[in-house]
């Protein structure tokens, strides 16, 4: 439940909930159970008690009523790609909306509606069949609802925004299980509350962007450069940001191979005309002297599937991010290279990398509290972590992650992408939050007063009388 005490589940209540399920009621030792229950991140086994696939929004609402009803420990899944694991529970009940996959574009009004279990690459396959496109992340089967009640982050949002900025509309089953529309008219705060806040205040069974022409192909060149040019190529990479295109999608990431090789690779798209790319990707190949490069020119949609093989179901993964501003000055941006490559080098671990993806542009032109995501003047995204095949090295990555943040978290001013984090405590999402957060638990408390979403970046409501 809830509070961590157990309650037996009559079969009989199992029955009628499953009689009222158009989709259905898995539980233990069901055929698709064991698939049903697995996460992206295989450092969650977690074997919840009942987990309820969705096929309608009249479903989710049967499944928010019981569990409420019962007050079930509850998930929700859509894409199943939370880093931390929060779509599964053990022994709790999991809302699960990857049946849920309807898209529908209209390419007059420049609009998508989506299904709150789609994965990213419907939404820009149906997009980009007539031309469309709009901030979706990199990696084609993330889900559309996670991603997005986080922020959003993805190769357009330089230009276009973070993919909450695109977004007009959702339809929210809250925990009382009524059915709410909330845009910039209707439940106004509730829509605010959505975009960045994560999944606390109800299941969006359906979300509506605004879309933009988007034909190009996309230009791309990457750069490598041998770790002895790790500190000189990470301040040319700050430099450069500053005066960085919109159109450019820019990574710079230190990895470290299976087999332990390191090296440093500079990646840019540009996401535009491609006769307007070349002196925005040839500055990458300065920023040290280069031992080697790739170019290419590829399609919107399959450069957004380009990552999908590696970044596969099923591995160990563990990362902690952060914020970090311009790192304009030179004294501080220094500190944070000396920490960053010092440790990457000293403490080698195959499988790792610390990566610095370039924000700003359209993402920052939003005011701070004009939606919850509180990160309108980041320029970069600090990511370290590892991916391996075993949870042994999974293990590995954790102590390895954690010591290594405690030399780079003070640069972030507390700041992180909720989507990406694992180790959320409660002072960890308000200093997260800032100013934005008293309101979060205001709707919070308007909306879920018993907590029920709580397997997020979970902002607590306040508590009653
Ligand atoms: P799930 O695990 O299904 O859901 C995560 C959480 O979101 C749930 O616990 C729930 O709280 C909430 N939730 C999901 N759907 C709903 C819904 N419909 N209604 C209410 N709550 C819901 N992020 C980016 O911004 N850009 C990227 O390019 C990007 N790439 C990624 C690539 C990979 C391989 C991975 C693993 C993650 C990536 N992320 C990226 C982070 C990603 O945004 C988060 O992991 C996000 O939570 C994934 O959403 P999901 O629906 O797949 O996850």
């Amino acid at each position: 439940t809830l509070n961590g005490a157990e309650v037996a589940l009559r079969d009989a209540a199992i029955n009628r909930l499953a009689k009222r399920i158009e989709g259905r009621v898995l539980r233990p030792g069901d055929a698709d159970y064991d698939g049903a229950r697995r996460v992206w991140n295989a450092m969650f086994e977690r074997r919840p008690a009942l987990i309820v696939r969705c096929a309608s929004v009249r479903d989710v609402q049967t499944a928010v009523s019981f569990a409420r009803e019962h007050e079930l420990l509850t998930a929700v899944r859509c894409g199943g790609h939370s880093s931390s694991g929060q779509s599964v529970c053990d022994r709790g009940l999991v809302i699960d909306l990857s049946s849920m996959r309807r898209v529908q574009v209209d390419p007059v009004a420049r609009t998508v509606r989506a299904d709150g279990g789609c994965l990213l690459g419907d939404v820009d396959a149906a997009a980009q069949a007539v031309g469309l496109a709009s901030t979706f992340g990199v990696v084609s089967h993330t889900g559309v609802g996670g991603l997005t009640l986080g922020g959003g982050m993805g190769r357009l949002q330089r230009q276009f925004g973070l993919a909450i900025d695109n977004l007009r509309e959702v339809q929210v089953v809250t925990a009382d299980g009524r059915l709410l529309i909330a845009n910039e008219q209707r439940n106004r705060d509730l829509f605010w509350a959505v975009r960045g806040g994560g999944g606390n205040f109800g299941i969006v069974t359906a979300f509506e962007f605004r879309l933009h022409p988007f034909a190009y192909p996309v230009t791309t060149r990457s750069f490598q450069y041998a770790t002895d040019d790790a500190r000189k190529v990470l301040a040319a990479y700050f430099d450069y940001a500053n005066e960085a295109p919109d159109e450019l999608w820019l990574t710079t990431t230190l990895s470290r191979s299976a087999s332990g090789d390191a090296i440093v690779s500079v990646s840019g798209n540009f996401m535009g005309a491609p006769d307007r790319a070349e002196p925005a990707l040839r500055a990458l190949g300065t920023f040290g002297k280069p031992i080697g490069t790739r170019s290419g020119s590829i399609k919107y949609l399959d450069i957004q599937k380009v990552a999908d093989v590696g970044s596969r179901h099923g591995r160990y993964h563990y990362a902690k991010s952060g914020m970090l501003g311009a790192m304009d000055d030179h004294g501080s941006r220094d500190r944070l290279i000396d920490a960053t490559v010092g440790f990457f080098l000293d403490q080698a671990l195959p499988g790792t990398k610390a990566s610095l993806l370039l924000m700003g542009g359209a993402v920052n032109r939003v005011g701070v509290d004009a939606t919850a995501y509180p990160h309108r003047s980041a320029m970069h995204n600090i990511d370290v972590g590892g991916d391996g095949d075993t949870r042994t090295d999974g293990e590995r990555y954790v102590d390895w992650g954690r010591r290594y943040w405690t030399g780079i978290e003070a640069f972030t001013g507390g700041g992180f992408y909720v989507n990406s984090s694992i180790d959320d405590d409660e002072r960890r999402i308000r200093g997260n939050y800032g100013g934005n957060f008293e309101r979060l638990v205001a709707v919070k408390t308007q909306y879920d007063p018993a907590n029920l979403f709580r397997l997020n970046a979970n902002v607590r409501p306040r508590a009653r009388g």
